[in-house]
């Protein structure tokens, strides 16, 4: 490996590695946006890098395991590596930093969400190009009378041109006994509600179509900053998460594009904005899909977990959404196998998903994280059963999730679609030509965690369209993950 000074007059080079969760992913394109400005490249492999950077996941074992055979890989096929993200934060018995420990051949070491710390150390190990150059800031647009906000540049994207994520806050202010994340995020801070919106505005005029709101908590949105009042349009608007809804909404009709919220608890406000998804003037921009961890559903294992929202009537709120929003997604994950967990507690969960007939099930057999508080609690259930509790949950919504995929069979809704390709079918010899099919989501998917509606196409039809359109069809088969459609 050539050292830094071999690179005086050429642009230096960093790889870069993006695990973990989409709020991961958000950091990773901060810190590409710097990289970028600042006159790095960034290189496609490790070959051609003066220098990796690992973004670390550090989540739950797997993801740890995963983090440190990247950490692993890099050091490998690289030499020279940068370790960033949530793993980076983990501190050993002793104090000492914890990845250090495991791989002390890394240059330097940060924490999630260290946009400042990451930079400067790659400045440290991998000059810029040239010292003296100027970094390149963010020059504001002098406003026009048809221009009402100043241009923002939303930087680097690492998902497909047509959605993004759009993070609205850091940290989390909870403390849920299976969880790390407040220790290596810290607690929450909220973005200004017009930053968020002029990102959201710019991510829409690049080409965006659909925008993924994240955070750790959507619906504690400005509570750290008092919900601060600002100014959009010369209008008020307060930094909470009905405000931003109504303006998000506003900016994704302006642009023929779609909002979707995820990470939403079920706080009594949260209703309000139910009322927003449902109003006519957003009913299309709104996608009425709520993304709801509630992790567990009996209440003594809502409070062992410390779960935000524990306390709440979750039944009866879903049933009201529904009743204001007929066609609401609700998707949720839950836990198996958490510490104390009965038999009967278990039970409770079952009997939720029958009566909530929500539509998206996710569920992690329960496993102890280093450092969570829940390593505490008594009780621990062993882990066959853990893993044969999510399974027999896994297969009880299998059956919820098909009845309410079925019932949309016949319907016509609006898709935007992510893939055109040539499907070729399990059955079908391997020298098949495959069937013309948009791989396309409906207001009910999210990209990545949900189903897909597979629209086939004739070859003229497949011709005309591209990734990243809305197109309308008529749904002519589910499921219990996916839909077929036709063009209306
Ligand atoms: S709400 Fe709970 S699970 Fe989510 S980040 Fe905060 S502490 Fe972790």
């Amino acid at each position: 490996m050539a050292s830094p000074s071999n690179f005086v007059n050429i642009v230096p080079r960093v790889g870069f590695v993006s695990l973990g969760c989409p709020k991961a992913l958000v950091d990773s394109e901060l810190i590409l946006t710097r990289l970028r400005s600042d006159g790095y490249e960034i290189a496609p492999n490790y070959r051609d890098s003066d220098l990796v950077v690992v973004n670390t996941c550090g989540f739950i074992d797997d993801a740890v395991r995963e983090s440190l055979d990247a950490i692993g890989e890099a050091l490998a096929e690289n030499g020279r590596v940068i370790v960033t993200g949530c793993l980076g934060a983990k501190t050993a018995e002793d104090g000492a930093n914890w990845v250090a420990q495991v791989h002390p051949k890394v240059l330097a070491v940060t924490g999630p969400h260290a946009t400042d710390a990451v930079i400067s150390q790659i400045h440290r190990h991998l000059p810029q190009p040239d010292a003296e150059r100027p970094i390149q800031k963010r020059t504001p647009t002098p406003r026009t009378s048809d221009q009402s906000m100043i241009e923002f540049d939303p930087g680097v994207k690492l998902t497909p041109p047509h959605y993004a994520y759009l993070k609205i806050s850091e940290g989390c202010n909870h403390r849920c006994t299976f969880c790390i994340i407040p220790s290596m995020r810290g607690d929450l801070v909220s973005r200004p509600i017009s930053e968020v919106v002029r990102e959201a505005e710019a991510l829409f005029k690049r080409g965006v179509r659909e925008l993924l709101v994240i955070s750790q908590d959507t619906s504690a949105y400005g509570v750290d900053i008092n919900y601060r009042t600002e100014f959009l349009d010369g209008r008020p608007a307060r930094t909470r998460f009905a405000d931003l809804a109504e303006a998000l909404g506003r900016v994704a009709s302006d642009h023929g594009g779609w909002v979707r919220f995820h990470y939403v608890y079920p706080y009594p406000h949260v209703d309000e904005v139910v009322g927003i998804m449902a109003d006519s003037r957003y009913s299309n921009v709104l996608v009425p899909y709520l993304d709801v961890p509630f992790q567990h559903a009996h209440p003594d294992v809502l409070r062992r977990m410390k779960r935000p929202a524990n306390g709440e009537r979750n039944l009866e709120r879903i049933q009201a959404w529904r009743a204001v929003l007929p066609n609401l997604t609700v998707r949720s994950t839950f836990i198996a196998g958490f510490p104390g967990e009965t038999e009967s507690e278990f039970q409770a969960v079952l009997d939720f998903l029958t009566a909530a007939e929500l539509d998206r099930v996710g569920c992690f057999a329960y496993s102890p994280v280093e450092g969570a508080t829940a390593n505490a609690l008594s009780g621990a259930v062993p882990s066959q059963l853990r893993e044969e509790r999510r399974d027999r949950l896994m297969a009880h919504q299998a059956d919820i999730s098909s009845r309410r995929l079925a019932r949309r069979v016949g319907t016509q809704e609006r898709v935007l679609i992510d893939e055109l390709v040539w499907l070729v079918g399990d059955e079908d010899p391997d020298d098949a030509p495959g069937e013309p099919t948009a791989i396309a989501r409906s207001t009910a998917d999210a990209p990545e965690i949900d189903g897909v509606v597979r629209v086939i196409l004739s070859a003229n039809q497949m011709r005309e369209l591209r990734v990243g359109q809305f197109i309308d069809v008529t749904i002519t088969a589910a499921d219990e993950h996916d839909l077929e459609g036709r063009l209306t």
